[in-house]
């Protein structure tokens, strides 16, 4: 019963940390895109025992548990969504365990802290945590989808930087397990939390982690470039790579409509004297050495002016590292101006990038030539946000034409060997999407990611992803 579950939560986690229907805040079903949802109950323990203790009550009285962080997710997987059945469990009250080794330059964190709040800390340390994004997530949602963010090229994933996770498990209820002791090398166990990452809140709920921590960077050199043609950008990203490696810290592509986008309402004349190209890259090279050691700024500068001699770079904009940083975080605020953002966040292997876009283009132009196309992303580590504007003036889009306009670039995705969530998880948002790609695929992943989450969530009462077929 739900009275009984609130009466038992509030007297273990106090009067104040426990809400019902109503009276939850907006905030915690608003999510950062799509519609609202909705929740029987809110709880926010204060701590990993009161955490275990409300999945036990919660089980116990039949309510499935949805973690929730920040609240910045992208596939709607932290938003609940059923009034009778759903609680809602925030992190956002963890934040018991900041514990920073400098020896081994490792943190172990409670998994409510936000990456601001972990980054402010570190700074004081010359450290940070390196998986860097415009928005302001949780440690422990960060793990539960494993972000990107766009200085993965140089840092890794948030998998390549976890070391170690406490879970709750919903099965038995309550459960508290250590996975991992945090080490750099281990080899003496399964890697069972490597499950955990990317499982969005559905096999368990992520109490602590242990993460990798980089030095702070002392320079970084950005450049916005526009090539002569699209068919330069992978040969002069293979030339930045070969040359400086792992200084290389962001190589981001913006086609036109996304930079028109990200410079909404500010001064065209500034860029490339106004004659926008039709697709541009950010590069940045970033080190550890100051600047009197190794002068990015030069490398760069060198490097643009030689291939600006050899006419593969048509015009960059350098020494604005800020402004263009700004416009790469603004497009997609840009994008929301101009009518219903359509976001897919895919990855591709890099032989097949370029074809993918202009093939995507091609099938949007034949099935939805209402539709401006406005990609860009993370195209050093083949990432690529293919946003779609359906403009005001097109009336409302129906479920079912998003439907078809998913679908039919889902399949050019698959058939090209890429992803159809490059970074941002699955959740309800993806589901379906989810089991027709696999089911393209590798049908038999279907079957044996049901049994792993049979193992951990046997009743199916923790999060909202079904990964089975
Ligand atoms: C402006 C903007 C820019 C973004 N840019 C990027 C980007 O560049 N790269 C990228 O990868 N993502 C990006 N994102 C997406 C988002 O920030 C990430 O997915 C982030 O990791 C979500 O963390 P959160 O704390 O907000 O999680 P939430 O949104 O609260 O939850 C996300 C998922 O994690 C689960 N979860 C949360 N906490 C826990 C826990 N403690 N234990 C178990 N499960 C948990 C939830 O159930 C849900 O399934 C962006 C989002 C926005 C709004």
């Amino acid at each position: 019963m739900l009275s009984d579950f609130l009466a038992e939560a509030r007297a273990r986690c106090g009067e104040a940390h426990v809400s019902e229907g109503a009276a939850i805040e907006p905030r915690y079903l608003q999510p950062a895109r799509y519609a609202a949802g909705q929740a029987a109950a809110l709880a926010l323990p204060g701590s990993r025992d009161e955490a275990a203790d409300v999945i036990r009550l919660a089980l116990r009285h039949g309510l499935r548990v949805v973690p929730q962080g920040a609240h910045t997710g992208l596939v709607r997987a932290g938003t609940p969504d059923d009034a009778s059945g759903d609680l809602l469990l925030s992190t956002e009250r963890l934040r018991q365990v900041f514990e920073l080794d400098l020896l081994d330059r490792t943190l172990r964190v409670s998994s409510g802290f936000k990456l601001s709040d972990i980054n402010e800390r570190l700074a004081a340390h010359g450290l940070w945590f390196p998986v860097d994004l415009s928005a302001d997530p949780s440690i422990g949602g960060m793990v539960a989808h494993n972000t990107g963010g766009t200085r993965m090229l140089r840092y890794g994933d948030v998998r390549a930087n976890t070391l170690a996770l406490e879970v709750v498990l919903a099965e038995p209820a309550g459960q508290v397990l250590r996975l991992g002791q945090g080490l750099q090398k281990d080899n003496s166990a399964m890697a069972l939390g490597q499950l955990f990452i990317g499982s969005s809140g559905s096999l368990g709920l992520i109490t602590e982690v242990t993460i990798k921590l980089a030095p702070l960077p002392r320079q970084r050199a950005v450049a916005l470039v526009a090539p002569a043609s699209t068919g330069e950008v992978f040969p002069l990203y293979a030339d930045v790579m070969q040359r400086w490696g792992g200084l290389v810290s962001a190589f981001e592509g913006i086609s036109r409509a996304a930079l028109e986008a990200g410079l909404h309402g500010q001064d065209l004349a500034r860029w490339f004297d106004g004659q926008l190209p039709d697709y541009a890259m950010l590069i940045e090279l970033s080190s550890e050495l100051p600047a009197e050691q190794l002068a990015l700024n030069e490398l760069l500068q060198g490097w643009l002016e030689g291939e600006f001699e050899s006419g593969r770079v048509r015009d960059a904009v350098l020494d604005a590292d800020e402004a263009i940083w700004g416009l790469r975080h603004r497009i997609s605020e840009g994008l929301r101006v101009r009518g219903k953002v359509i976001g897919l966040d895919l990855s591709l292997p890099r032989r097949h990038f370029m074809a993918f876009r202009e093939r995507g283009a091609a099938w949007l132009a034949t099935h939805f030539p209402q539709v401006e196309l406005a990609d860009f992303g993370h195209l050093g580590d083949g990432g690529m946000h293919f946003n779609m504007v359906w403009p005001l003036s097109a009336g409302a889009l129906s479920a079912g034409q998003e439907l078809t306009l998913r679908e039919g670039l889902y399949a050019l995705v698959a058939e090209l060997g890429g992803s159809i969530s490059a970074e941002h998880g699955v959740g309800p948002q993806l589901q379906a999407a989810y089991r027709a790609h696999w089911g393209r695929v590798e049908p038999g992943v279907l079957d044996w990611a049901r049994r792993v989450q049979l193992v951990w969530d046997p009743h199916g009462r923790m999060g909202q992803v079904d990964w089975g077929p």
